[in-house]
């Protein structure tokens, strides 16, 4: 080991550098795949910092790929890291961590969209939801292609309280694009308000911590990195199934330049979409007139509430969904109606 160079972690016993393991095990990065490495451990170690006390934690890290952030996690105190990596490549540089640090590393070959965490950690780490966050906690720099579905798809298993969160409140800390991170962080009225903020906020408190310069990646992204802190909360700001929400933010939001009722008005078919629009505004008092990055999570919670009981009232309301229709008549080579529908006006 000692032709290795310098001692890259405190406490796991000497290793190679990260630099030296992809050289070892000719880890080129795959740039179809988006694969860019961290290799500076002083911010692998911030990211881990960042994540919280992980003293005893059952972590579970995403994409570990040459194992950079695997590093300093061991480095914290962990009881048990399971990492979960695509790419078999780089299974025997994540193997040499595992002798470094015995009976501490799980390694899976594995696609972290499919694998089931649910059933990686033991029953008697799960907590009552009202609790404070159990000791398991995800970490992970994925690429961005894969950080974007999978937080849609936590932020799901969050309002079911399945996935990932039958332990609790399991915190999450992941990187995503820089304006990604953005947006999920964004306030009311800021520039960067969109689906993502509001789909995020109503389910966790969001944090965008700090921010990763590209050039600290190698290969270089095009593009710089933002590292986001989720913890779920113990209530929910809108209560109402995922689907429903997630329907009405995207409505408002696919005209968003636009006053709110207009992307309010596709939630209703077109005979009644007047009227509709006009009560749903009314009852979840709610000015017509703001723009949907106006919108506070109170004013989409009221606007949720309000078109479930009008849904509730007609029980083919929900099915009906304007851009299915659009893609529909698309396909059947009427872009005509697209037209129509993006110069319709309430
Ligand atoms: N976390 C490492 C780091 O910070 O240096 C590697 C980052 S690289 C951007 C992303 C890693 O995620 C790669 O190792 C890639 O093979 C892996 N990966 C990509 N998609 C994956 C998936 N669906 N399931 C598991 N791993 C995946």
């Amino acid at each position: 080991m000692a032709a290795f160079g310098k001692l890259s972690t405190s406490r796991l016993p000497p290793l190679p550098t990260i630099r030296e393991i992809i050289k070892l095990f000719r880890l080129q990065a795959a740039k179809q795949l988006s694969q860019n490495f961290l290799l500076d451990l002083r911010l692998t170690d911030k990211i881990v910092r960042k994540a919280g006390n992980l003293t005893n934690a059952y972590v579970y890290e995403v994409g570990p790929g040459p194992g950079g952030i695997t590093r300093s996690i061991l480095n914290a105190d962990v009881t048990e890291l399971l990492v979960v990596e695509k790419d078999t490549r780089f299974i025997p540089g994540l193997q040499m961590l595992s002798d470094a640090a015995p009976g501490k590393l799980r390694i899976v070959h594995g696609d972290v969209l499919t694998f089931k965490v649910e059933k990686a950690f033991s029953e008697s780490l799960k907590r009552p939801w009202e609790d404070d966050p159990p000791n398991v906690h995800i970490i992970g720099n994925l690429p961005f292609s894969v950080s974007t579905p999978l937080i849609i798809k936590w932020l799901e298993n969050i309002s079911c309280r399945d996935g990932p969160f039958v332990y609790g409140r399991t915190q999450m800390t992941l990187t995503f694009q820089k304006e990604v991170a953005e947006r999920l962080a964004a306030n009311t009225g800021s520039k960067q308000r969109s689906r993502l903020s509001v789909m995020a906020q109503y389910l966790c408190n969001v944090r965008h911590i700090f921010t990763i310069p590209g050039q600290a990646f190698v290969p270089k992204p095009e593009v710089d990195v933002g590292v986001v802190h989720f913890t779920p909360l113990v209530q929910p700001k809108i209560e109402q199934p995922f689907k429903l929400v997630e329907k009405v933010v995207q409505n408002v939001f696919q005209f968003r330049r636009k006053y709110c009722h207009r992307g309010l008005g596709m939630l209703f078919p077109e005979a009644q979409r007047l009227e509709s629009t006009g009560r749903l505004l009314e009852l979840a008092d709610v000015d017509p007139t703001l723009r949907p990055s106006q919108l506070s999570i109170s004013h989409f919670k009221s606007l949720c509430d309000v078109y479930r009981k009008m849904c509730d009232e007609d029980p083919q309301l929900f099915a009906y969904n304007f851009r299915e229709l659009l893609k529909r008549r698309k396909s059947k080579n009427e872009e005509k109606e697209e037209d129509d529908a993006e110069n319709y006006r309430l």
